[in-house]
């Protein structure tokens, strides 16, 4: 006698067996684990994408030779760069922050303007570490 009509979480076929069972068997438990976990894996290779791309135009906007340059929002925007992902930041007293794609920073300045820095030449006000 059938108490209930629990479904395979893959396949969806109905379960016959333990009640706190949840696939058929173990093809479709790893079936479906694996297409979870792909979904968590694309998602982090979309974000670790965007990061290497903001690290790339910082880079490239930042010419030999020197420390600190200054550029526009729509410079940024026109190469593509994804202002919502940044590695980590770091704050100066006046409570700004520097936010960085790895190796490579920015600043926000007044009017649309950014200040891009290297992590390794930081400028004098990178006093405060901050939580990420
Ligand atoms: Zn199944």
């Amino acid at each position: 006698m059938e108490s209930n009509h629990r479904r395979c979480l893959h396949c969806n076929s109905l379960l016959i067996g333990r009640l706190d069972k949840r696939f058929c068997d173990d093809g479709c438990r790893t079936t479906f684990n694996n297409q979870k976990n792909a979904q968590y894996t694309n998602r982090m290779r979309r974000i670790n994408h965007a990061l290497r791309r903001n690290r790339a135009i910082l880079h490239s906007k930042i010419a030999d030779g020197k420390i600190e340059v200054k550029v526009s929002k729509e410079v940024l925007d026109a190469e593509g760069f994804n202002f919502k992902y940044h590695t980590h930041s770091l704050g100066f007293p006046e409570g700004k922050l520097v936010y960085f794609c790895y190796d490579m920073g920015y600043i926000p300045l007044e009017g649309d303007r950014y200040l891009l820095v290297r992590e390794k030449d930081p400028p004098s006000f990178f006093l405060v570490e901050t939580a990420f």
